[in-house]
């Protein structure tokens, strides 16, 4: 292609609102266009990188037997009731009304459609089943942001295993942990697999693929002694020996008037690891106390995930005050029998530990928390934090801010269960099978790309997914001479299969070297009349800024060379 009669709106500024780098680079290098928050449209060069990682995707499918599909967007509430994720699933979930008044839903998730197929499998023999699709989803974020890591409409890799047995589901989710890896090779993204909670989606088992960046939105322990990572939501770590303060009698009032953080009572001598601190949540509709030790973060989703509730949110000042007697600040559990007590297991066995006496600017301290306080139930509800020991190997984690680029889950048989799929054993035995489900975003994985795979000149695309491999930069469109090699190497490219591109345009050279860098070109060849008096052009590489004199002769078969290696690089 000749960059003159290309569209590539190239830009010297990013827009106001884009802090992601990848969202600044994608919009000023021409290859995405908000429509509206959340929304964006795919330019030229976008859509090329697109469409290369799903065929790699397509690839890492077909190569481990899954069958590639296309289902509906908008699919009838019914499904989703049947499922039981109508009401599971809140305001995240686009619903609509067609014009019969029937409840409809854009997809966001395809469970539901593949189990209602899957109802036609009748026998063992038909199992089993991988089925996948390259697809729009949609998804009402409440905060869209960050150009394409956070949107409510994209398109996802999403495919679906359907297995007899236990055995065969490991055997589909191993086969997709490592087509995953392969994907994420031959994109040139470092992606961790790390120990993930399922959240809405049930079932047992869990990996998110990680991409190390600031830019990202989940938080995951990483152990620097073994191979041990997990998401935030399930991370586990030893728990820190902390020496109880001696016990007493009773729980002792004392008077702490206008403390009212776990800060403010440490600095009046009752550091945090010796305080309770006790959070009041509404648990399913119901108000619930949820007691963690006092220098302890709450990570709300171990609860969700340890207790099967579905919904917490925190309770009101007003509901708090007419169940305690008193306001955020001086609340505590001891005495309290009426309501539902969650303890974190790190509070277990404590004495000699200091809470709110549930009275304003009155706390207790002295409390032995299995004497005094009547825990209905202990659930790991700790999130754990930068530098706490390794459960595994004993040697400190690290908590790395990362970009989820995929997902697999193990779903057991949940969704085959409600939407009716059964099949008949060997023994002519009614069996219900077992599902998988597996995903990577590939507008996502185009960002993650970018958050990766940049300088401050501009994109670094690997070769493997380019907009073009090759970019053919004319020095000077009106020498005759020039031209003529310019056209001889591009087409001496693109016979070989090269996806080149000729920058014909009559511009500054250092307005198309600026270009050429913003968009990211892995090879850029500069074809100018100095070098061609001696025969040669310049060869620079993008990912090392290196520039080498090439003789012109051979410059095609060294490009072809470098190319094929980039393509082949971690496949
Ligand atoms: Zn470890």
């Amino acid at each position: 292609m000749r960059w003159s009669s290309l569209f590539i709106p190239t830009l010297r500024e990013a827009p106001a609102e884009a802090e992601a780098v990848s969202h600044q680079l994608l919009v000023r290098g021409g290859f995405i266009r908000q429509l509206q928050s959340g929304h964006y449209s795919m330019l030229p060069l976008g859509w090329k990188v697109h469409r290369r990682i799903a065929e790699i995707l397509r690839q890492e499918m077909d190569a481990i037997g899954a069958q590639e599909v296309l289902l509906p967007a908008i699919h009838q509430a019914a499904i989703w009731q049947q499922s039981g994720r109508w009401d599971a699933i809140g305001d995240d979930m686009f619903r609509l009304v067609d014009r019969k008044g029937a409840d409809q839903v854009l997809g966001m998730t395809h469970e539901e459609v593949i189990a209602s197929i899957g109802v036609e499998l009748s026998s063992y023999r038909d199992l089993p089943q991988m089925w996948y699709q390259i697809q729009t989803k949609f998804r009402d974020e409440p905060r869209p942001k960050s150009g394409l890591l956070r949107v409510r409409e994209f398109t996802m890799k999403d495919s679906y295993s359907i297995d007899l047995d236990d055995e065969g589901l490991d055997r589909s989710f191993n086969l997709h942990h490592q087509a995953y890896q392969r994907i994420f090779a031959r994109l040139d993204l470092h992606a961790i697999p790390v120990e993930a909670s399922s959240g809405a989606m049930g079932g047992s088992n869990s990996v998110e693929f990680m991409v190390e960046s600031g830019a990202g939105e989940d938080d995951v322990a990483v152990c620097s002694g073994c191979d041990y990572a997990a998401n935030l939501e399930r991370a586990t770590a030893t728990l820190a020996t902390v020496e109880s303060r001696p016990g007493s009698e009773a729980p002792e009032r004392f008077p702490t008037p206008g403390i009212r953080t776990i800060d403010a009572l440490a600095e009046a001598g009752h550091p945090a690891e010796h305080q309770i601190k006790t959070l009041v949540y509404r648990v399913d509709g119901e108000l619930a106390l949820l007691l963690l030790r006092g220098d302890h973060p709450f990570q709300e989703q171990k609860f969700l995930d340890a207790t099967g509730a579905s919904e917490i949110t925190p309770a009101e000042s007003d509901d708090i005050r007419a169940a305690l007697g008193a306001s955020p600040g001086s609340l505590g559990a001891v005495g309290v029998d009426d309501l539902v007590v969650y303890a974190d297991p790190a509070l277990e066995g404590r004495t000699g530990m200091t809470t709110g006496a549930n009275e304003d600017d009155v706390h207790y301290s002295g409390v032995d928390v299995d004497r005094d306080i009547g825990v209905d139930r202990w659930v790991d509800i700790r999130g754990i934090v930068d530098g706490e020991a390794c459960a595994s190997c004993g040697e400190p984690l690290s908590v790395v801010r990362c970009i989820e680029a995929g997902h697999i889950f193990k779903l057991g048989r949940k969704y085959a269960e409600a939407m009716g799929v059964s099949v008949l054993d060997a023994d002519g035995q009614s069996r219900i099978p077992t599902m998988g489900s597996y995903g990577i975003g590939v507008g996502r994985a185009m960002a993650a790309v970018a958050e990766t795979h940049h300088d401050d000149s501009g994109l670094i695309w690997p070769i493997s997914i380019a907009p073009y491999e090759v970019v053919v930069t004319v020095v000077k469109v009106d020498d005759e001479e020039s031209m003529a090699a310019a056209e001889a190497i591009y087409e001496g490219l693109q016979a070989a299969g090269i996806e080149a591109l000729l920058d014909d345009r009559d511009e500054r050279p250092g307005v198309k070297f600026a270009d050429a860098e913003l968009v990211g070109f892995p090879l850029r060849v500069t074809v100018g009349p100095r070098g061609l008096q001696t025969g040669h052009v310049e060869v620079g590489l993008r990912a090392d800024g290196s520039q080498t004199e090439e003789p012109v002769g051979t410059v095609v078969d060294t490009l072809v060379g470098r190319v094929e290696a980039g393509r082949r690089a971690g496949s």
